[in-house]
């Protein structure tokens, strides 16, 4: 039942501080999915040994570089590695033309299906329904065409108390009739086992991601009550100016949409570079904001 996500980079624009551009990996029930894919990507995948072979899906936000141009690497080393799996590429307009030249130009066939998915940032679209889970995108204000992402499960999980079934034995019927819900009988119609004794339902989660955005109080139709809200706070408000010229986010803009969006917790990311240390950036959005915390690269931040 794992739900987490993995942060590969936290910068915007260009390196600065040991940090490098944006990418994420969440993982969900043996599922991996790469969100934007900054030049870094590779590195930092064989830095915290991630199986990037596992990658079947590949969500990029907008074609600023700091979000995209480490996906031509990738591609070339699963190339290399004779890669046989389809890939998905969920992207604006213009991706496919970008990867499509980039091999025409190294003469380089794939050795594994490319397939390419082209977003369109209007309103909440399905991308991806694999099993419980659905992807979908939405659309972000900045300089050029941009989206995030939300990965939400579709119905709320029923975990069995393994301590209660070892204690009173029902058998593999009577299991799978209390994992529906509904409570076991006798003939006579005596309750032997109760479905709500057994089971402890658990609400569907979800993680919204906004990459680079102005602040921007619709999105908040589409990250209600996110159980981790990602969300980019590239400036503090002393930057405002300079935010809203670049349409980025501040830290406290970033928390007020979680406020608004009762998310549980913010993650924060996408910092510039004239910010060597991050607490300033954190103490900021927790003003607003109190469950605010700092994506650091390494860091798996769990979703229960
Ligand atoms: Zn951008």
């Amino acid at each position: 039942m794992d739900f987490n996500i993995t942060i590969l980079g936290s910068n915007s624009a260009a390196p600065a501080h040991g940090r490098n551009q944006t990418s994420q990996l969440i993982s969900w029930e043996g599922e991996s999915f790469l969100v934007d894919c900054g030049e870094s990507t590779q590195h930092q995948l064989r830095r915290f040994r991630i199986k990037y072979s596992k990658i079947n899906h590949i969500f990029i936000s907008h074609l600023h570089g700091d979000h995209y141009l480490g996906l031509m690497g990738l591609l070339g080393t699963y190339h290399l590695n004779n890669r046989k799996l389809p890939l998905h590429i969920y992207g604006p307009k213009g991706l496919d033309d970008i990867i499509t030249i980039q091999l025409k130009y190294s003469a380089t066939v794939l050795k594994f299906p490319l397939i390419f998915h082209l977003t369109t940032p209007k309103g909440k679209i399905r991308l991806l329904e694999i099993g419980d889970m659905e992807v979908y995108s939405f659309p972000l204000k900045h300089r050029i065409p941009c989206t995030g992402f939300s990965f939400e499960e579709k119905k709320p999980r029923v975990r069995l108390n393994k301590k209660l079934i070892a204690q009173r034995h029902p058998d593999i019927e009577a299991i799978h009739s209390l994992q529906k819900g509904l409570d076991v009988k006798d003939k006579f119609g005596n309750v032997l086992f109760k479905a709500s004794d057994f089971c402890e339902v658990k609400p569907p989660r979800k993680y919204s991601y906004c990459s680079d955005t102005s602040f921007d109080l619709t999105l908040v139709d589409y990250i209600k009550d996110a159980d981790l809200l990602y969300h980019e706070s590239t400036f503090m408000e002393a930057e405002k100016a300079r935010a809203i010229q670049t349409k980025h986010s501040t830290t406290k803009e970033a928390a007020t949409v979680a406020k608004a969006a009762k998310v549980k917790r913010l993650l924060l990311g996408h910092y510039s570079g004239r910010y060597p240390k991050l607490e300033p950036l954190l103490d900021e959005a927790r003003q607003t904001f109190e469950n605010s915390v700092l994506s650091e690269e390494g860091f798996t931040y769990n979703i229960k």
